[in-house]
């Protein structure tokens, strides 16, 4: 197996650099390092580590710029949204600073005399990473702010598209006076690190973005040493748009969830379910606007919707495609790509599906792409029995004016994050995650914090007051 890997620019093709892998051995010993590195990192106070992050950030943003056209070379994603993202990976850095300070314990009172119980917290140890390609400065960021602020040691290994983000967060974390052994990186296939991370005593945690299907090997695989774990998997988020709903508003927004990062996102608007006696003034307005989206490199000047990652993902989008329109869809506009298969560049321009039904695979399987089904309903129930048929459960969307349509969708949709009249709800201080099988634990908020600490008890007898 070769031990090199080039990252290539999605628009071009162009090769932007050529990666060296970690052997096993020095993966073993980077996380032997981690978790020797972990004695005295845990022994740190709380103010200073806050500090630490907040340098970390601070210069993260004093090289904004330049990350995001990493970003955007590596990803794909227009240089707008690559610059959006490095305020959000920051903004979990700064909440997670701030957090730090306020990691309490408590004293619970007695049951007889003379006993003084008392509950602390602590680091779970040596934290292990696996994040993916489509923001490869968030992701990394949402862990590794946690993982730092509760005193853990941190090793990250970044998806192979997009290593050189990380990369360069990683040297800024260091420059910023975030010991080297406390923050690491390794570069690898995600089979083979995360088999040696699962596999190793030293690793306490594994936190994971990415797909279902390697999220649930990790979970097996992290079993034999009863690992902490935190997985943030798949979505097919549904949009349920009502009777009485803004429709401008609803259009809107679901651009927005729909063709961000060209719908490659995890909370992704998937699958639109209207209100059969709106459905065509919405799929009319949704259409136009779609049509007006700029599609192209994302360094080019108003590009709204870049590349897809790569070939496999646009395989998928366009078998998607094609099997709705082969059972009965409608297309009301895209449908067409822009593709250079020797130099591996893969555009799908923005599309809009209508009279999308139950037995087509994009109501089932997540799309990763900008494509946009509409299906209809006539009745809330119906809705939300469409919307919670999927074994996902990360972000559901749905726009009412009404607030006893809205808390009785808030009520019955089965998901982690719910936007009401809001199709862009991510927050360093909310918590992010999904149920059933998007996920398992929060990220984010102060519940993003909580997986990366222990807890401890003390029971204190023949205690003198
Ligand atoms: P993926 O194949 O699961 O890859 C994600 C990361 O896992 C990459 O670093 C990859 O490494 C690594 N990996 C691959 N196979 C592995 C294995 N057997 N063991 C350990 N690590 C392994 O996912 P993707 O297709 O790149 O990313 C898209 C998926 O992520 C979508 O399903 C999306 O919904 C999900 N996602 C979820 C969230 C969330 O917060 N819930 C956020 C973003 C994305 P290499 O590719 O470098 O080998």
């Amino acid at each position: 197996m070769t031990n090199t890997f080039e990252v290539k620019n999605p628009a071009t093709g162009d090769i932007l650099e050529t990666i060296t892998r970690d052997t096993p051995a020095q993966i073993a010993q980077k996380l032997q390092a981690g978790q020797e590195a972990f004695q005295s990192w845990k022994k740190t106070n709380a103010h200073h580590r806050a500090n630490l992050l907040f340098k970390w950030s601070h210069l993260i943003q004093d090289h904004k710029e330049a990350i995001a056209e990493i970003m955007t070379k590596e990803n794909g994603k227009p240089l707008a949204e690559s610059l959006g993202e490095v305020d959000y990976a920051t903004s979990y850095i700064d909440w997670y600073a701030e957090e730090a300070k306020r990691i309490y314990g408590r004293t619970i009172p007695t049951h007889a005399d003379g006993k003084r119980l008392l509950v602390t917290k602590h680091p779970v140890g040596l934290v292990a990473a696996i994040t993916p390609w489509n923001f490869p400065a968030a992701m990394m960021t949402r862990k590794a702010a946690p993982a730092l602020a509760a005193g853990c040691t941190f090793i990250v290994k970044p998806a192979e598209e997009t290593p050189l983000t990380t990369i360069r967060l990683a040297e800024l974390a260091h420059e910023a006076g975030i010991p080297t052994d406390v923050m690491q990186c390794v570069n690898g296939r995600g089979r083979i690190v995360g088999e040696i991370f699962t596999d190793s005593p030293l690793v306490r945690k594994i936190t994971f973005t990415g797909s279902t299907p390697v999220g649930k090997a990790l979970i097996k695989q992290s079993a034999d040493t009863v690992k902490s774990v935190t997985m943030e998997l798949g979505g097919h988020a549904p949009v349920i748009v009502a009777e009485d709903a803004d429709i401008d508003l609803a259009v809107a927004q679901t651009i927005v969830s729909k063709f961000r990062n060209a719908g490659q996102t995890c909370v992704c608007a998937n699958r639109i379910l209207v209100h059969e006696s709106i459905s065509d003034v919405f799929a009319a307005k949704l259409t136009e606007k779609t049509k007006e989206l700029i599609v192209g490199n994302g360094l080019d000047d108003n590009v709204q919707v870049g590349p897809v990652i790569n070939e496999d993902s646009y395989t998928k989008i366009v078998k998607q495609i094609d099997d709705a329109l082969n059972k009965g869809a409608s297309l009301l506009t895209g449908g067409t790509y822009d593709v250079n298969h020797e130099k591996g560049a893969f555009f799908v321009h923005p599309t809009v599906l209508a009279n999308v039904s139950n037995e087509m695979e994009i109501m089932h399987e997540e799309t990763f792409g900008p494509v946009a089904p509409l299906t209809t309903f006539t009745n809330l129930d119906e809705a939300i029995q469409i919307a919670n048929d999927t074994p996902y459960g990360l972000a559901a969307y749905f726009f009412t004016d009404s607030y006893k349509v809205g808390n009785y969708l808030s009520e019955n949709l089965d998901y982690g994050i719910i936007g009401w009249n809001d199709g862009a709800t991510s927050a360093a201080h909310a918590p992010f995650g999904g149920m059933k099988e998007s996920g398992l634990g929060r990220e984010g908020g102060t519940e993003g914090l909580e997986p990366y600490l222990e807890t401890k008890y003390i029971s204190i007898g023949n205690f003198l007051e």
